[in-house]
């Protein structure tokens, strides 16, 4: 599980500042939910190889209203769903009422909170940032976001003891394909997936509101093949629900909170995106929801954004195609076509989870893009292929000479990794390497899951 972390603090600190330092190495995805989130913002974050989620909570003023109002509205939801809270002040203003507000507040939670005063360049930082003890919140740490500076140590001593923490409890127990990597073949033919094979499926159904998350968990979870067990949530609030189906074993991370018996607590909202971001993560299938009549959305397409930056495996249904005239399903099917043409990669499916029409079909994109994503392929058929590929279409010249690839070889999998030695690699186009792409998709039958091909200079 990815560790989430919420920023929190007055307006101007710099909050936008350290979140677009903090995402800017995985292209910013800021999933934006008008109504929904309000001002909060979501970030992957993955900064000098720290990864997590990144919650920006927008200004709390904490003067006008009185601050628990503003808290209870903004930032109330980000503060507990989030494992560790930075609250930033500004050196350079020094402590404000509002300040010790909010720290007051954060005194009260049962969270990890850490003073960050920032805007320190320039300043004595020392003695500017003294006063901020009195929060009595423990140490200052001390950055400049604008300038990247004390970032890391920030993170490696409030972060680092959290994602060990959060290790330790979140183990679930199903266990992490990381240690099969060293199985792989170095060489001779391809090799059976009887490791994988008695592991369940995990699936994440994942949508924005009302798009029909809900109704077809229960459509999947009704039908009588399905052996339905409840297990509790093991993180946020997420649903983990094994299921056995045509003999084969699931389980489905219910975001939509279907299956959830306590009663949802008035401050968790149904939909968080917290919960989404973090089922993507630990899925092997993302099937993400999308409402037809509605169109491709901002929305779908930051929820897409978030899969397609995670590498999981992907299956697209298109809900609640009952009850439209062909005209109406011939101009939905251009537009998605419009919208989501650039993901080559994943089924898309047209489904009635009301009436049940297409659901079962899902399952053989699903088990499709489960079994390509841990597909074992031996070094010499990666080889092979790149022949091939090169022998068909050569790659072009650079500066007068030819870009030449020279060996291929696994590099994992969950989504499969191919790494490529070669001559000039680095300066091969985007569409030459597309076309490679393309080419080992289609002769290793991949589909369903990204691939991504790492190119290396030399031997
Ligand atoms: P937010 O309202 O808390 O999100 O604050 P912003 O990130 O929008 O920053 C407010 C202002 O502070 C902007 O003008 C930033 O350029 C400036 N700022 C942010 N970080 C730093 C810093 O490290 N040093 C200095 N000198 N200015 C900063
Ligand atoms: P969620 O918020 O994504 O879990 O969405 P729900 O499952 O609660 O569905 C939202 C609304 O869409 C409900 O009124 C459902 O009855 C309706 N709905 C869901 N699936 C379908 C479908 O396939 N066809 C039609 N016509 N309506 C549907």
């Amino acid at each position: 599980m990815l560790p989430v972390i919420a920023l929190v603090g007055r307006p101007n600190v710099g909050k936008s500042t350290l979140f677009n330092r903090l995402t800017r190495t995985r292209d910013a995805l800021v999933a934006d939910f008008p109504g929904l989130t309000r001002d909060r913002k979501y970030g992957q974050a993955n900064y000098d190889g720290y990864e997590f989620i990144v919650v920006d909570t927008g200004g709390i003023d904490g003067s006008e209203k009185g601050i628990e109002i503003e808290m209870a509205d903004q930032s109330l939801l980000a503060i507990e769903e989030a494992d560790i809270v930075l609250f930033l002040v500004d050196a350079r203003v020094g402590m404000t009422v509002a300040d010790q507000a909010i720290a007051n507040h954060l005194r009260k939670q049962e969270k990890k909170s850490f003073v960050v005063a920032n805007k320190t360049d320039g300043i004595d930082a020392d003695s500017n940032c003294a006063e901020f003890y009195q929060l009595s919140l423990g140490e200052v740490h001390h950055i400049a976001a604008a300038h990247g500076r004390g970032i890391t140590l920030l993170l490696e001593q409030t972060l680092q003891p959290v994602i060990a923490e959060l290790s330790a409890l979140n183990d679930d127990g199903t266990g992490d394909d990381e240690e099969l990597v060293d199985l792989y073949a170095e060489d001779g033919e391809e090799i059976e997936q009887e490791a994988f094979a008695d592991k369940p499926v995990k699936l994440a159904i994942i949508g924005r509101p009302n798009v029909g998350k809900s109704t077809l968990t229960n459509r999947i979870l009704g039908e009588e093949r399905v052996i339905v067990y409840d297990m509790p949530g093991t993180t946020r609030d997420s649903i983990y629900i094994p299921m056995t189906r045509n003999e084969k074993e699931y389980v489905l991370i219910d975001t939509a909170g279907v299956r959830k018996r306590k009663k949802v607590s008035d401050v968790v909202e149904k939909f968080s995106v917290i919960k989404t971001l973090q089922a993507i993560e630990d899925c092997n299938v993302v099937l993400l929801v999308v409402d037809a009549r509605d169109g491709i959305s901002d929305q779908d397409l930051s929820l897409l954004g978030f899969a397609l930056n995670s590498g999981r495996s992907l299956v697209i249904a298109v809900n609640k195609w009952d009850g439209l005239d062909d005209y109406v399903k011939d101009r939905i099917k251009s537009e998605l076509d419009r919208r989501l043409g650039f993901i080559d990669f994943a089924r898309l499916h047209f489904i009635s989870a009301l009436h049940g029409t297409g659901v079962g079909h899902l399952f053989e994109s699903i088990d499709e893009a489960y079994a390509s994503a841990t597909k074992r392929i031996s070094t010499a058929m990666l080889r092979r292929i790149m022949d091939m590929a090169q022998a068909d279409h050569q790659p072009p010249l650079v500066r007068g000479r030819r870009v030449k690839l020279k060996y291929a070889h696994a590099g994992g999998y969950n989504p499969p990794r191919i790494v490529i030695h070669g001559n000039q690699v680095h300066d091969l186009p985007d569409s030459y390497k597309r076309y490679l792409m393309n080419y080992y998709r289609k002769a290793l039958k991949i589909m369903g899951t990204p691939i991504k091909i790492e190119f290396r200079e030399g031997e």
